[in-house]
């Protein structure tokens, strides 16, 4: 835990032993200089009366002596120095300072132990997943001394840069100094290169050299703080060192070539979340911030921009070359092109599958949602939020980070990682092991061919739906769902049919052969009604309505549940003519790509299903166009049908439902929040919360929970191959794309998880991990805290 715990230096000085080291240093200011630092850090850590009364009486002694350092004062000085930091501890302790060196060591070993429980040590434990009952031990070691002239010093190495991976020896060294004058601050230490050339050579040399067998030994890369003596070398500690996501990736494949580790353990050493950071602008972990408010991190990078209210605001703003970051209450589908134009996306509401997360993931764009401090008013003086006492106008700048989930007053430095051939490495070693494919959730031609360039093994999910946010798709789209009867809704879906057509041909051809599975309509209305008097009014023009009969359409659609309601097969059911028509749209692109001599495989999906009759009669009318299209171009198209299984009677009758279904495809956001009969649009409000508290550890619509929603999963894949052996299974809610839910889906047993492209590099980590998990291949580092 670097920096968590405390340390005690120098224990053992009093008045009578301070003459040895006097006499044995011949150097009467060191011997002061570490006396009063004994007595300081003494005073601040057993005492607990904090740092500063002693940097008071410090920094007065520097100001009256005309100095910048502490090491510029003369013996005399830090001598009364000594005595001045006991009588504080006096004054405020009512406690002698302990003179024998035995009392002062227990006091110093309890208060080491008592640092476990500090705040930062806990926060840090909790951060890092390290328990909180796994306890400490205390080192006592002999001292050698910094601070005794310039040709000592002191410093922390890194025996690779942990920011690159490069082999380089790298950090900061001080001379004539203690640790904590490198840490706090005080002082601006050297890099370390800088003691390449020079008196101080042969501690470099020293340093690397001993850098690089504490490598061999522990098989990784190392952060060494270390002191040198007169010339001499003392390693104080050693650890594994932190490192980013690029470094991470470099040095796995570097150790392996250098026949450190084996390949197996390459794969298992980098954390695959980690591999966000590869794909994503982030802010300058070194930059200093102000941070306005906290959301949830939706989708990674970081970005900024001119903050505004409005998505055709956004657009204009973008036409004329400015960088703009949209910040709405939630987001709705009239949002999207504002998303598309925006650099960033924050929203004050929603969740991690709230629409705006899952559209900015898709498209890689940096997004933060649910900033619940967030207060937004878009209509206000052009537009304004509130936050915690301040207030951000729309115009000022500021930076989004998707991957803390942080919103930032202010231009932060973004820096851009780099990904080069040490990744393609790394990823074709875990190719080679994992057993699961990895496909892509892609909506658009775009996102598909984006997709095969991340290494997708097909398309999992298509949501059609997705693919009328863009342009005057949408008012076709909201006609189709308002339509008063079925005349006016076939006239809605003629309109529709050309551009979905379009859209599934364009993703046959961009996947080239591999599986792309296309489902079914699935709005959830609310995503989709018109809602304010100027849509209303637009659409009721487009329909040739009146806008009071529209309204009153409108108003007959509300449902109080709609992520519950009308949606999925149910609207396929009520209306069999949505489904006609998307199934001739797949098979008429399909039919048209094979006619150009391309291989097309499709496999079309029915959502929502909750009873196997649901399926039955969605199959039916699937496989009865299928054939007409067949009939008609005289082609016929390899393909399945098969259903989500995102409802949980869906999974409790999964044997019935693979009778008829030849796939099944796990919809776990949908899964996820009947199974806790929690909204997936409100959950942001109070789930923060849950988790603050400790009652779940992890939300549940990012990480699978895998004791509940996961047994509902792994009862389907058993209840389904009990039926069907063969049953293709795979998964496409959002945790097909996150680390530990992509174990458990190996361990289920399914073929194939899938993501948004920018997390497929992770499944497909993920997956190597857990085929080499279940393979008993052991990494051989010890992670050490
Ligand atoms: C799901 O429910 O997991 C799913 C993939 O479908 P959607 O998110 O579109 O409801
Ligand atoms: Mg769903």
């Amino acid at each position: 835990m670097p920096g968590m715990m405390e340390t005690i230096l120098n224990l053992g000085l009093n008045d009578d032993t301070i003459e040895g080291l006097i006499a044995g240093s011949k150097n009467p200011r060191f011997a002061y200089d570490s006396y009063r630092r004994f007595v300081q850090m003494y005073g601040d850590v057993v005492f607990d009366l904090g740092k500063a009364p002693f940097e008071e009486v410090l920094t007065e002694a520097k100001a009256r002596r005309k100095v910048k350092r502490d090491i510029d004062l003369p013996a005399d000085d830090l001598k009364a120095m000594v005595e001045e930091f006991k009588a504080i501890i006096q004054s405020k302790t009512d406690t002698a300072f302990p003179d024998d060196p035995q009392r002062q060591l227990w006091g110093a070993i309890e208060a080491v132990f008592q640092s476990w429980r500090t705040r930062r040590a806990i926060d840090y434990r909790r951060v890092n997943n390290i328990p909180d009952d796994m306890g400490t031990a205390v080192n006592v070691v002999a001292m050698v001394y910094g601070n005794m002239g310039d040709d000592c010093g002191t410093g922390v190495a890194f025996t690779r840069d942990c920011r690159t991976g490069e082999r380089v020896l790298n950090g900061d060294v001080l001379t004539n100094a203690q640790g904590e004058d490198v840490v706090s601050g005080a002082r601006t230490p050297m890099q370390v290169a800088r003691i390449k050339r020079g008196k101080l050579g042969k501690i470099y040399r020293d340093l690397d050299r001993l850098g690089k067998k504490l490598e061999r030994h522990f098989k990784d890369v190392q952060d060494i703080e270390f002191t040198f003596e007169h010339g001499r070398l003392y390693m104080l500690q050693t650890r594994r060192a932190q490192r980013t996501g690029v470094a991470a990736v470099r040095i796995a494949v570097e150790l392996a070539e250098e026949g450190l580790i084996t390949q197996d353990e390459a794969v298992q050493r980098v954390p695959p979340q980690d591999l966000d950071q590869l794909f994503h602008p982030m802010v300058d972990p070194r930059a200093s911030v102000t941070v306005l408010a906290k959301g949830l991190p939706a989708s990674p990078g970081a970005a900024t921009g001119e903050v505004v209210f409005d998505a055709d605001e956004a657009e204009a703003l973008k036409k004329k070359g400015r960088d703009v970051i949209l910040v709405r209450p939630e987001t709705s589908p009239e949002d999207f092109h504002g998303i598309v134009a925006a650099r960033a996306v924050l929203t004050a509401r929603g969740g991690m599958t709230s629409h705006a997360a899952v559209v900015a993931r898709g498209m890689g764009k940096t997004c933060v949602v649910g900033a619940k401090d967030l207060d937004v008013e878009p209509g206000l003086g052009g537009g304004r939020f509130r936050v915690n006492g301040r207030t951000v106008k729309k115009g000022q700048i500021i930076t989004v980070d998707g991957t803390l989930g942080r919103v930032i007053l202010g231009a932060a430095k973004v820096v851009l990682p780099k990904v080069g051939k040490h990744f393609a490495k790394l990823m074709g070693w875990a190719d080679a092991r994992r057993r699961l494919r990895v496909r892509a959730n892609a909506d658009t031609p775009a996102d598909a061919r984006r997709a095969r360039e991340f290494g997708a093994e097909g398309v999992g999910l298509c949501r059609t739906e997705h693919m009328f946010f863009e342009g005057n798709r949408i008012t076709a789209m909201r006609e189709m769902i308002v339509a008063p009867d079925e005349a006016g809704r076939r006239r809605a879906l003629a309109k529709l049919l050309p551009m979905q057509r379009d859209d599934f041909e364009g993703i046959f051809e961009a996947m080239a052969g591999l599986p792309v599975t296309i489902r079914l309509l699935d709005p959830p209305l609310h995503e989709f009604l018109p809602h304010s008097h100027e849509e209303i009014a637009g659409l009721a023009k487009a329909m040739k309505l009146p806008v009071a009969a529209l309204q009153r359409l409108v108003e007959s659609l509300v449902e109080a549940n709609p992520m519950l309601g009308h949606r999925g097969c149910r609207l396929g059911i009520s209306y069999p003519e949505i489904t006609e028509m998307q199934a001739r749209a797949i098979f008429e692109a399909a039919g048209r790509v094979a006619g150009r001599g391309k291989k097309v495989t499709v496999e079309v999906m029915v959502p929502l299903v909750a009873h196997v009759e649901e399926f039955k009669r969605q199959e039916e009318i699937i496989r009865h166009v299928a054939e007409e299209v067949v009939h008609a171009e005289g082609r016929a198209v390899p393909y399945l049908v098969g259903t989500m299984i995102e409802v949980p009677r869906a999974a409790l009758t999964a044997d019935d439902i693979a009778k008829e279904a030849e796939f099944f495809s796990f919809g776990t956001n949908d899964m996820t929040q009947m199974t806790f009969g929690l909204s997936r649009d409100d959950a942001g409000r109070f789930l923060p919360s849950y988790i603050e508290q400790g009652i779940l550890a992890e939300d549940p619509f990012q990480v699978l929970d895998q004791e509940g929603v996961g047994k509902l999963v792994a009862l389907a894949v058993r209840l389904g191959r009990a039926t069907r052996p063969d049953l293709k299974i795979g998964i496409c809610g959002e945790h097909g794309g996150e680390p530990s839910s992509v174990k458990f889906c190996h361990h289920a047993g399914m073929n194939y998880v899938s993501c948004s492209p920018f997390r497929i590099a992770i499944a497909r980590l993920s997956a190597a991990q857990a085929a080499l998990e279940e393979a008993g291949v052991v990494s051989r580092t010890r992670a050490t805290v």
